[in-house]
């Protein structure tokens, strides 16, 4: 059986896909910073047998590094990096400062390059060698016809850069990535008037991320099936 591993997994986007890979089988690798208070997430991995919870804030890279030991060379299908911030104090200029900046960057951009690194030979050892990662339209640069948002935006058009260098330098190991769009979700960083539930938004990326071919690897999909322009 495949096995799937997912950062902040306790809750919002990350949870909801825990639940639809255990509806599928899957061995599931759920990883959060604290896993003794993820009630939730507790639940499913009662409930679900295959489930296996790791401590990991994406932030500290000692965490990372730890992770990276205790999984050795069990492969790894599907790499979900979900975790994110959406950096409210660092939103608008007149209200930012460098240590909000420097945490947005730390969990959005800097943390996924590092798990990429850390994993990428599980990747390589695995039948589906994917990585997919949680952006957002809003990191498009011809999407942005209303600025703000700077630490949120920028943070995650530099991941998509890493996804797209990543696709290239792990090409010849068959490692493939992906980055999604989940479109406005909600979710505690959604809000209650987003448009679409973690349900149908997690369905359709995780469409997305099984059926992704080579050709694909290192492109921007919403989860609704369309490409967005970086
Ligand atoms: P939530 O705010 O609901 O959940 C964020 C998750 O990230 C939590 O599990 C949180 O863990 C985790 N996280 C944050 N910082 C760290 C850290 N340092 N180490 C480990 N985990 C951390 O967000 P969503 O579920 O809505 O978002 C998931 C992803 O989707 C994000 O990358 C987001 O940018 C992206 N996205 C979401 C959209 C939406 O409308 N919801 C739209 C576009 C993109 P903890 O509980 O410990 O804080």
């Amino acid at each position: 059986m495949y096995t799937v591993l997912i950062t902040g997994a306790n809750r919002g986007l990350g949870l909801e896909f825990v639940h639809q890979y255990a509806d599928k089988g899957w061995n599931i690798i759920a990883c959060c910073r604290n896993p003794q208070s993820a009630k939730s997430l507790a639940a499913v991995a009662q409930e679900y047998g295959k489930i296996e919870l790791q401590a990991l804030d994406v932030a500290i890279e000692s965490d990372i590094q730890a992770l990276a030991e205790r999984l050795g060379e069990r492969a790894i299908d599907h790499l979900v990096l979900n975790a994110g911030v959406l950096g409210e104090n660092c939103a608008e200029l007149g209200h930012m400062n460098q240590a909000d900046w420097l945490n947005v960057l730390s969990v959005n951009t800097v943390a996924p390059a590092l798990l990429i690194q850390a994993l990428k030979d599980n990747l390589a050892a695995s039948t589906y060698k994917t990585i997919a990662a949680l952006s957002t339209r809003v990191a498009s640069i011809e999407d942005n016809g209303s600025g703000g948002m700077y630490s949120y935006r920028a943070s995650k058009a530099a991941l998509n850069q890493i996804l797209v260098s990543a696709a290239n330098n792990l090409r010849e190991q068959g490692v493939k990535t992906v980055a999604l769009h989940p479109g406005w979700v909600q979710t505690d960083m959604g809000g209650e008037k987003a448009t679409f539930t973690p349900r149908e938004s997690v369905a359709g990326m995780m469409s997305i991320i099984s059926q992704l071919t080579d050709e694909q690897s290192g492109s921007f999909w919403a989860f609704d099936g369309s490409t967005i322009p970086w």
